[in-house]
């Protein structure tokens, strides 16, 4: 399904269907102006996202020496369909942070890094190998590393007539970026704000802030005048100030949980806190989890953990290749 969402400049939006996808739909936005298109995001790496958006594509009339492809971030619900662009001569433009995570997560084997601090806090091994299979991030991701360029924030983006500006806003991942309409005051806000579900916030290698960092890119973009903030999955209907106060909330509450959990568990490790919180599974038990949203729940509360260490409200030691926790 393809819709016009806004008349002048035009955007539309191609809904990318995520089959067995929690998420259920990435929205892939094009803005076309003097036969000019600027395609953000693409769907996962598998045949029904690619269907879908290149449907949408030919239905828009797509010429692809007048079209280029923005990433909002690197995972693979956003850049797996990259190479289609590639392809065809299409410049993709990606942050050059997460141009970089991609590019060594590939060579270095870095799921391999991941699946080790994870160990490290508690994650078990029978975890390990069933998050393994089916973790569509590593099934549907782009075939093979793809040239791009690497951009920074406060770059311009000129497609025909519309300006865009990029918005470093880490912490969804280290280089995530908005991609901003200073004229229209219209925002393409990737994963970094969702309206109808929280954007998962994970630790990265070199990164373990990265909540501080969210929390930083929220009031960053709260400073921007916005009328209209197009997401990267779900509705887009919402009031961003409302929805980033929400998120903070959020945050601010899950924190409180967390020190609560540690509390009543002094020298606990990390899975057994994610396997306390509540979250919301339509539901379902912890045990009755799929195990990638297992390994995507161990993420957010190693970034709660975290941060509040950092804050001083956790103490962290490792033993004997176990770290344990303790509320301060
Ligand atoms: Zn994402």
């Amino acid at each position: 399904m393809t819709v016009k969402i806004y008349d002048n400049p035009e955007i539309w939006r191609i809904d990318v269907p995520l089959p067995e996808n929690p998420l259920k739909n990435l929205n892939s936005y094009v803005i076309r102006s003097q036969g000019h298109m600027l395609v953000i995001d693409t769907g996962f790496n598998r045949a029904e996202c690619r269907q879908a958006l290149w449907a949408g594509l030919e239905q828009l009339g797509v010429i692809p020496e007048k079209t280029e492809l923005f990433l909002t971030h690197l995972h693979s619900d956003h850049c797996g369909l990259v190479q289609g662009f590639v392809d065809r001569g299409c410049r993709v433009y990606l942050s050059r942070l997460d141009y970089e995570y991609l590019r060594r997560s590939r060579e270095e084997a870095g799921w391999g890094y991941m699946e080790e601090w994870f160990r490290r806090e508690g994650f078990p091994e029978e975890e390990m190998e069933r998050q393994e299979s089916g973790n569509q991030a590593r099934l549907y991701a782009p075939k093979a590393m793809f040239p791009a360029v690497e951009v920074e924030d406060g770059r311009e983006i000129q497609v025909g007539s519309v300006r865009l500006v990029c918005v470093h806003t880490p912490g969804h991942t280290p280089g995530h970026m908005a991609l901003y309409m200073p004229e229209e005051q219209i925002l393409f806000s990737g994963d970094h704000i969702l309206f109808d579900i929280t954007p998962n916030i994970s630790v990265w290698r070199d990164v373990p802030r990265s909540l501080a960092d969210y929390m930083d890119s929220l009031r960053k973009v709260r400073r921007l005048p916005v009328k209209l903030t197009f997401p990267g999955h779900r509705k887009n209907d919402g009031d961003v100030y409302e929805r980033i106060d929400a998120i903070l909330e959020h945050h601010r509450v899950r924190l409180e949980e967390i020190l609560r959990a540690v509390e009543e568990m002094p020298g606990t490790d990390a899975y057994t806190v994610a396997s306390r919180i509540s979250w919301s599974m339509r539901g379902k038990a912890w045990k009755d989890f799929p195990p990638n949203q297992k390994w995507f729940a161990m993420g957010e509360t190693l970034a709660h953990m975290y941060y509040l260490a950092d804050a001083g409200q956790l103490a962290r030691r490792e033993e004997e290749g176990l770290a344990h926790y303790w509320r301060m």
